[in-house]
Order: structure tokens, then sequence, then C-alpha cells
């Protein structure tokens, strides 16, 4: 396990890992919030290392610059997430990897899932700009802006993402889900895995299944059953007949569906989202 701040790769694929949980923790704070875009025609990403993921908007902008002069475009950087920003941010306060300039994370324009750089930054420009994409000038001239009143800001989600995750799997150690990047959270952050949080799986919707689920995750409903109130004989991690009953249990006291399956309304009252 490498930590954030002991990665001295400079790429933003080291921390690839907790990219995609982080990603996937999103969308699942909110469904449809990153899309992909390695499905558009024309769309070329430059190499592994750039997220295949933009906010709908930005994707729409993408497409119709794209259309608009019909031919390949090469994107050699698009969205960063905070852990990627985070390494950025490390190489350029230690002096490494030639970096000149990174913003702390969330505080650059990449963490927006709305900017790109390009290949043939000049040549592209007047579909870009006829797209609402907003040129950033020669001092950074491959980069690019959509300027979409359709995008948002997505640093609070993207920060609170980060928070649920860290919490997971550190039960006596649980940050605030404020979405405020403060100094506790910068420092988790740091110290967090680059490959992501081991046995975490932001994508699976935890309920009774055959085999039983297993982890962190279960853990962490486990102890909020138990904060709520809720009598759960044993706290182990393994999502059992004991833990749907709790979950039923919680589920009959808010006034929930009560099918015991740990979706968005019960994480919500159980205080996870
Ligand atoms: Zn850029």
């Amino acid at each position: 396990m490498t930590l954030i701040k002991d990665v001295v790769d400079c790429s933003t694929y080291s921390v690839r890992g907790l990219d995609n949980q982080l990603i996937a923790q999103m969308n699942k704070l909110r469904p449809g919030l990153l899309v992909r875009i390695d499905d558009l025609r024309n769309v070329k990403l430059a190499d592994a290392a750039v997220h295949p993921w933009m906010q709908p908007a930005a994707r729409r902008c993408l497409a119709q610059a794209v259309s608009y002069r019909g031919k390949q475009i090469i994107i050699n950087s698009a969205y960063r997430t905070i852990a990627g920003q985070m390494l950025l941010r490390n190489h350029y306060l230690n002096g490494r990897c030639g970096i000149v300039a990174a913003a702390p994370p969330g505080q650059s324009n990449h963490n927006n899932a709305s900017a790109i750089d390009v290949e043939d930054s000049y040549g592209w420009r007047s579909a870009l700009r006829a797209s609402r994409w907003r040129w950033l000038g020669e001092f950074d001239p491959m980069h690019y802006d959509c300027i979409d009143d359709n995008i948002s800001a997505l640093n609070t989600i993207a920060v609170k993402a980060f928070q649920q995750l860290w919490n997971i799997v550190h039960a006596t150690d649980k940050l605030a889900l404020d979405g405020d990047f403060g100094p506790a959270t910068e420092t988790r952050l740091r110290y967090s895995p680059a490959e992501g949080f081991p046995g975490v799986d932001p994508s699976r919707i935890l309920k009774l299944t055959e085999p039983l689920q297993i982890g962190n995750d279960v853990g962490e409903v486990q102890l909020a059953l138990r904060a709520a109130g809720i009598t759960l004989e044993v706290a182990d991690k393994v999502f059992g007949p004991a833990t749907d009953k709790a979950v039923k249990q919680f589920q009959a006291a808010k006034n929930l569906v009560v099918d015991g399956v740990v979706g968005s309304g019960t994480r919500q009252a159980l205080g996870l989202d």
C-alpha cells in the first residue's frame, strides 16, 4: 500500500485506484454527475492517465466542437480528482517532475470535470470557442473550459465523496461529512492509499445476498445502526440475517420502505450520506 504523500511517480495514473473509488462514490451521491466521454466519436484520450469522465454539460460542449470541426480531437488531460491534484501538488512542493505550478486540491479547473487540455490547440480554437469552450490564454495554451450554464461546481461533492470513503475504513477516526477541504480532510487525503481503500466498492448496494457481503462498508452500516439505537449483537462486517433484520427495524422506525436494502434513503437516515 502506497500513501499519496509517498508517491514519487509523476503520472496521476499512480492514484487511479483511489480515483476510481472517488468517481464511483461521487456518482453514488449524485447519479449521472459524471459521464464517460470515451464513447464519443472522434474523441481520443492521449494515454491511459486521461480520465474518461466529464460533467454531462461539458460532454455536450465537447461533442459539439468535434462535430463542428469534423475531425478527431486528442485530449491530453481532462478530469483530475482531488487525489490526482494532491499528487501533483506534492510533486510541485517537492520540486519533482518539472511541475512549475499546481493548485491545491479543488482549486484547479481540471478538478471540475469541465476542462480539457488539447493537442493542436490553435487548430481547435475556433471550433471550441463556437461550442462554448473558453480558451484560458497564452500562458496555458492547451487549456479550455466549458462555460455552459449547466456546469456545476463539483468541489463540495468531490470532497464529501472522499470523506465518506475515508469513514468507511476509519470507524474511530471519522471526518465530518461537510464537503469542506479543511486541514483535517487534507491530512487524511495525504495519508490515503493510492491504490484505493482496501475492500471498498462504492458501486455495491448493501443488502442480504448469497454469498453474504463482507467488508468495511458493512461494518460501517452496523455501527451506524447501533448508534441509531437498533440492537445488533455482533458488528462483524458481515451482512447476515441479523444485520438484515436490524436494517429493516431501522427502516420501519424511520418510515422508510422496509426492504433491507441500504440505499440512499436509508444511508441518509443513518447519517452516512
Ligand atoms: Zn489545463
